[in-house]
């Protein structure tokens, strides 16, 4: 099977690129941070203490977390409920990024994302999946930009959809997000040494798509 790993910091525009390369390749696109977000979700409503490892770790088996593949688009549920964009406020992005560096929580979803990878051409985009998760992954791509363009784009993507915020509020939530993630000891999210990095910063999403296929095209032959 043929896996794309794309990794890089939150608001980069891996899942836009991510969803563009699959839909270009015939691949199946996977947003893992869709998965650390819905146990988040999880735990927010079952009113959890996130600051709280050990409670996190005893609510993880009440989780019940699968995913469809359907049209190109990804769909995760908790037990029957497709979780949908409940899993896109600000508040379930620190949740998610506070739970994210417990080792439990990692290896909960590890074969959920390997095993699609084992049967699927995937493009596959987190913050360790170069280096974790797909370590043998033909193309690794570490997608980055900078902070204010970022932050920028996660402001307009999130107004879009009626979430009501700032940009001095996405950009100093960012950071912190980013520094946590970073930091972490366990999958910290950094760049696989063989990973090709890719600065979009001064690229639109179809331009980015170009560059990224001609590194896949250099990679795969
Ligand atoms: O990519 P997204 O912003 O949806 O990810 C939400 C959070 O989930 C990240 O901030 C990170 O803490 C965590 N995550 C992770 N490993 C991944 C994907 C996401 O730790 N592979």
């Amino acid at each position: 099977m043929i896996n794309i790993a794309i990794d890089g910091p939150s608001g980069g525009g891996k899942s836009t690129l991510a969803k563009k390369i699959a839909k270009e390749l015939g691949y199946i696109y996977v947003d893992t941070g869709a998965l650390y977000r819905s146990v988040a979700l999880y735990m927010q409503r079952g009113g959890v203490n996130v600051q709280d490892r050990a409670a996190v770790i005893a609510a993880l088996p009440g989780v019940a977390i699968t995913m469809k593949h359907e049209g190109g688009t990804q769909q995760v549920y908790l037990g029957d409920e497709m979780v949908g964009d409940a899993i896109r406020t600000p508040e379930i992005s620190q949740i998610a990024s506070l739970i994210s560096p417990i080792p439990e929580v990692r290896a909960f979803l590890l074969s959920l994302q390997m095993e699609i990878a084992e049967r699927e051409n995937v493009v596959m985009d987190g913050r360790d999946i170069g280096t974790v998760i797909l370590p043998k992954a033909q193309v690794k791509i570490f997608l980055s930009a900078s902070n204010q363009t970022r932050a920028m784009r996660r402001y307009k993507e999130l107004t879009e959809k009626g979430i009501q915020t700032t940009y001095e509020e996405i950009l100093a939530a960012m950071n912190q997000r980013d520094e946590q993630d970073r930091n972490r000891e366990t999958a910290p999210a950094i760049a696989a040494p063989d990973a090709v990095l890719l600065d979009n910063s001064e690229l639109d999403p179809e331009q980015t798509l170009q560059a990224a296929l001609e590194i896949i095209r250099s990679k795969l032959g």
